[in-house]
């Protein structure tokens, strides 16, 4: 195995996480340190532009000193007006009347000068302060006319270094950093472990599963996606461990079932020849015994098929319209060597018996229903089918006056191999498989069935087919 799986969630979770504080530091690192001093510029630049724009907005207003006052007091700034020929204006201390200071030269045609010659407006320079390592922003724009002379505002101010608060900056950030990183590495890791377990959890417990464990319960804890995956892991693992414990009573019921009739015909045969053989009476009876004992197997094994394909779902259903009565009468005379015997079948009919389903399978559910009241009649001789056209379909039922089931078998009776009596003598019932075929072929219909039965009196089972043309 290797040691780092990186397409593991918790690997992934880890990296991710780690990735993004790692991003968020770089970026905070970027604009603390490197790009400060841009910022810082732009910044300062804008603020003096705006003074300048506030100053030269009030020009020729009466109000203009007290603005040009106002705003040098704001971010430190200098602010003087001059006139065409550079001497300083305004604002003036006593001396300056005296001295009547004036810009350079140079320097006036540099930067006042353009601006009444190249129709522009405003400049803005940033250039190193004369003597330090500081730079300073000079803002100039042209005032306009009065009186006769033209006015120009001058506004500068001095970018302070901000190497110191970088150092200050950058040692925090160091600090900061180190144990951010430190942190977001630890405690992602420790997240993604939580995050990744209650998967692995479920991992293990279906690894298990595999192997044969059907005891195995999914833990439900954690997450909510985790828990509805596990509760329908452990809905899979109950139906999986259902259908295991159908398959091993399957397997035991049929193996059973195929192993008597084979040990019979094995010793009826041993019989003939070593007793019957020349002893015809005792020879029929024998092969007799041998001839039903493979019918059983091949009805056994018909109903097994039938069975495994209606489950299976591969026989669709071919539905049409179909008399009830006449396919009643038919599969009845599948039972007609028993009237022989004294057995009566009586069938009534109220209203139309048209119905719509599928005939063949129908027919198949009929014949368990009569057959096993045969089976279970105890000799009580006569079956009662009822045929009633009702509101909401065609009610069939088949009533015997036998055995009965009682209460607590009710229910079991419509599962494969369920059999009310335990110690059944295989001769007088069926396979335990008949009425598993009709709840199959019912419900694959749709149609409502069920059995009303007390014990020692008689069964009545019936279902409620769709009926064809409802009014
Ligand atoms: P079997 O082949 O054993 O008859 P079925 O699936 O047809 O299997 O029936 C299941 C069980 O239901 C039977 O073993 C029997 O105990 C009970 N049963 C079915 N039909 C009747 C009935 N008409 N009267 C009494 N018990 C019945």
């Amino acid at each position: 195995m290797k040691l780092i799986d990186r397409r593991s969630i918790g690997v992934r979770f880890w990296l991710y996480f780690s990735g993004m504080a790692i991003f968020i530091l770089v970026l905070l690192w970027l604009l603390q340190i490197v790009f400060i001093n841009s910022f810082y510029q732009t910044i300062k630049i804008r603020q003096t532009e705006e003074i300048g724009r506030t100053v030269s907005a009030s020009f020729g207003t009466p109000n203009f000193e007290g603005t040009v006052l106002r705003e040098s007091f704001r971010q430190n700034a200098s602010v003087q007006v001059y006139n065409e020929e550079g001497i300083l204006v305004f604002p003036l201390n006593p001396l300056d009347y005296i001295f009547q200071p004036m810009v350079d030269k140079g320097d006036f045609e540099r930067y006042f000068r353009p601006l009444t010659q190249e129709n522009t407006k405003e400049f803005t320079y940033v250039s190193p302060y004369e003597g330090t390592e500081n730079s300073a922003i000079l803002y100039v724009t042209y005032l306009g006319e009065e009186a006769g002379h033209k006015f120009y505002l001058s506004v500068s101010s001095i970018l302070d270094p901000v190497d110191s608060t970088v150092e200050i900056l950058k040692n925090q950030l160091v600090i900061i950093s180190i144990i951010s990183l430190i942190l977001a590495f630890v405690l992602s890791y420790f997240l993604s472990r939580r995050l990744a377990k209650p998967l692995s959890n479920m991992a293990k417990t279906a690894r298990q599963l595999g192997r044969g464990d059907y005891d195995v319960t999914f833990d439900t804890r954690g997450y909510t996606e985790v828990h509805d995956l596990a509760q329908t892991l452990n809905y899979a693992t109950g139906e999986l461990t259902k259908t295991i414990e159908l398959r091993k009573d399957l397997i035991a019921n049929v193996s059973h079932d195929l192993k008597t009739p084979l040990t019979l015909i094995k010793s009826y045969g041993e019989m003939i020849r070593d007793i019957s053989g020349d002893l015809p009476e005792l020879r029929e009876r024998h092969i007799q015994t041998i001839l039903e004992e493979a019918d059983y197997l091949t009805g056994f094994v018909n109903d097994l098929l039938d069975l495994s394909r209606v489950e299976s779902g591969i026989s669709a259903l071919e539905l049409e319209e179909v008399d009830l009565e006449a396919l009643t009468r038919e599969t009845l005379s599948r039972f007609a060597h028993l009237e022989e015997e004294g057995y009566e079948f009586v069938i009534h009919l109220k209203g139309s018996p048209m119905a719509i389903c599928d005939a063949s399978k129908i027919r198949q559910v009929i014949y368990n229903f009569i057959s096993n009241g045969v089976n279970y009649s105890h000799n009580q001789k006569r079956l009662d089918i009822h045929i009633t056209e009702e509101e909401d379909g065609v009610a069939l039922s088949v009533q015997d006056y036998g055995i009965g089931i009682s209460q607590e078998h009710l229910e079991g009776i419509w599962e494969r191999y369920y059999r009310a009596s335990a110690n059944y003598k295989r001769s007088d019932v069926g396979t335990g498989l008949g009425l598993s075929i009709c709840k199959n072929i019912l419900e694959l219909h749709g149609f409502p069935y069920g059995v009303n039965s007390v014990e020692g009196e008689g069964s009545t089972f019936y279902f409620v087919a769709t009926k064809a043309n409802p009014q």
